[in-house]
């Protein structure tokens, strides 16, 4: 069976469901599609994004209370306010715009937070959105605000379970499928980038803090629209289902679920609920006495499912049923990406002046200054921990010298950050991989991209996106065919050799359209037959007029390759020339021989 007749059963089931079902479950079926929602914005927000949320109840109440203050307090609000409560559908609009603007706020101050410090501030707002709502006159307090109207479709009054059954589950696909979209593009390899490769994605040009924002945000949207269906299928608020409490069983329906998977998200509001309930009507019958054991009971089972199962239950569901997608569709009739001019042969394009970088007591870089020319291969070379990567740190903006300047094309660049040289055309690869092992060859190399293109995140929830996203990735394939790896398009990049991850680097840095490439030891871990290949695609690069510095340790690659050697020991430059010149030097030889190498 493929993906796609299983989507179209499930969505059968689900519009037959109302008719065959007894009340009570449609009623249930309401209240998965409803917390579904929230819980696809963790799956999102920290599932996908590693950004750990306790207070997503707090925008379901914003939302839900929008509407109930709005639609039922109407004579309380000045005159010119007073149409914003004419209809539900405004109301919805008007939460959006709220909830926009407080999780923007909101985000601002919590989301520079790092570790555990990040969490505890969702449950400070978390905390003090939910007394709002139980303390602000007009809010009805705790006994909370009754006779919120109907929402009206085309004009059918959704006043039952069954009818607001198919406005709650259009909106959960709607945000399924838009959230799906997202993950499936350019911002979504940004994002899906931010857990566990924030320094790669920004030297590939990605902002990553904003990136963050903007998962916030939709998390943010999602919940603040289940509030308002919330508020419409009750037509009462109250501050109850606002709280911490629900923040967390939000949180535990994506981790259930499967917190990476936007279907984990309808499986853990689905099990979760279902559980709940079944647990509430059985345990106190087992037990003979009435208490909150299911709660005690779903402790226990979280603690055995954080166990067994760390990736929720959709990652075992997935092995069952053919929820794997077929390989990408590579469109190499996609018209190419526009490319930026190679700077004129033998112009210095990078130029490091009296680079020192201190960290502590320990001086790793010390008045390090280089030139690189368009056209050129420089080598980089000194024995381990004589500060080669550290300069590279320095030049491509991932670390900022303690004092000192790098000139990018003509431009002083010291301080401004990788992802802004990297925009400039500076891309480099990493001594220690950093790439993204769950995600395809193909989609790692497309984050390279991320630059050329331009289409945003509503374009890319709701599919407008495509014909860049083609572009995109054929100018990925391209490069992946470019280096060697044209076998291994679709394999998940962290089931490559070392050696095989370190050309994907290569690949991935090309994908940017560099004038300047910074290699960080490109050929360890490669064959030697590999490592001719490599060799023979950097001088294709450098006829083509880009500017290679590489680090390497394999001396006849080095010297077979390059056109000028500086080399490094404790920080310093001890020697600039030609490789002759070099293989010749009796401080180099003494560094060498003298060193931990
Ligand atoms: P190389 O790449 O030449 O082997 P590195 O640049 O990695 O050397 O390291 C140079 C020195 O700087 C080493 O002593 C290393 O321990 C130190 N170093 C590098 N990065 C940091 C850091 N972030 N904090 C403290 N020390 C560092
Ligand atoms: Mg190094």
């Amino acid at each position: 069976m493929t993906p796609r007749r299983l989507i179209l059963i499930f969505l059968a089931l689900l519009a037959v469901a109302p008719l065959v079902l007894p009340p009570f479950y449609v009623t249930l079926l309401n209240y998965i599609g409803l917390y579904a929602m929230v819980a696809l914005g963790l799956v999102l927000l920290t599932g996908v994004g590693g950004l750990t949320s306790f207070g997503q109840a707090a925008f379901v109440g914003l939302g839900a209370y929008t509407t109930a203050i709005l639609t039922t307090q109407g004579d309380t609000l000045p005159a010119w306010m007073a149409w914003l409560g004419a209809s539900p559908w405004i109301t919805l609009l008007v939460g959006l715009a709220i909830t926009l603007v407080v999780a923007w706020l909101l985000g601002a101050i919590t989301l520079s937070l790092s570790g555990h410090f990040l969490p505890l501030g969702t449950i400070a707002w978390g905390l003090s959105l939910y007394y709002a709502f139980g303390s602000v006159d007009g809010f009805g307090g705790h006994t909370g605000l009754p006779n919120i109207p109907v929402i009206s479709f085309f004009g059918i009054a959704l006043n039952t379970g069954e009818r607001i059954f198919y406005l709650i589950w259009a909106f959960m696909l709607l945000a399924l499928w838009s959230t799906q979209n997202l993950l499936d593009s350019r911002e979504g390899r940004a994002i899906r980038a931010l857990k566990g490769g924030r320094i790669m994605a920004e030297s590939m040009g990605v902002n990553t803090a904003r990136a963050r924002v903007i998962i916030f945000l939709v998390a943010a949207l999602q919940a603040s629209a289940s509030g308002w269906l919330y508020a419409h299928m009750q037509r009462f608020v109250n501050p109850q289902p606002f709280g911490l409490q629900m923040g967390i069983e939000y949180l535990f329906m994506a981790v259930i679920g499967g917190a990476g998977h936007v279907w984990g998200a309808i499986v853990g509001a689905g099990l979760f609920t279902l559980l709940k309930q079944w647990l509430q009507d059985w345990l106190p019958r087992l037990l003979g006495q009435t208490g909150n054991f299911e709660i005690i009971v779903f402790g226990f089972g979280m603690v055995l499912l954080l166990h067994r199962a760390r990736g929720g239950l959709w990652p075992l569901i997935a092995r069952w049923v053919p929820v794997r997608r077929a390989p990408r569709a590579i469109d190499s009739t996609a018209p190419p990406l526009p490319a930026k001019p190679m700077p004129t042969r033998g112009d210095v394009v990078l130029q490091a002046d009296r680079i020192t970088r201190k960290f502590g007591g320990l001086v790793a870089n010390n008045d390090m200054s280089l030139d690189v020319h368009a056209g050129e291969i420089l080598a980089l070379i000194g024995p381990n921990g004589a500060g080669k990567s550290t300069f590279f740190n320095q030049l491509s903006g991932v670390d900022t010298p303690t004092s000192g300047s790098v000139v990018f094309l003509g431009r002083e660049v010291t301080g401004l950050g990788a992802r802004h040289i990297a925009r400039m055309g500076l891309s480099r690869t990493f001594q220690h991989v950093r790439l993204l092992g769950k995600m395809s060859v193909l989609e790692n190399v497309a984050i390279g991209a991320h630059l050329r293109g331009h289409k945003g995140i509503l374009s890319s929830a709701w599919r407008l996106d495509r014909s860049e996203e083609a572009q995109l990735l054929a100018c990925a394939a391209q490069h992946i065919e470019r280096v060697g790896l044209g076998a291994h398009m679709h394999d998940e990049a962290g089931s490559l050799s070392l050696g095989q991850q370190r050309i994907l680097e290569i690949a991935r840095a090309l994908t940017s359209d560099p004038a300047v490439l910074l290699l960080d030891e490109p050929a360890a871990g490669l064959r030697y037959l590999e490592k001719q290949a490599l060799a023979q695609l950097l001088r294709r690069l450098k006829d083509e007029g880009m500017a290679i510095l590489l680090v390497e340790h394999d001396m006849e690659f080095v010297m077979g390759l390059v056109d000028r050697i500086v080399v490094m020991d404790f920080g310093e430059k001890i020697a600039e020339g030609l490789p002759a010149e070099i293989r010749e030097n009796p401080a180099v030889l003494d560094a060498y021989l003298g060193g931990v190498d």
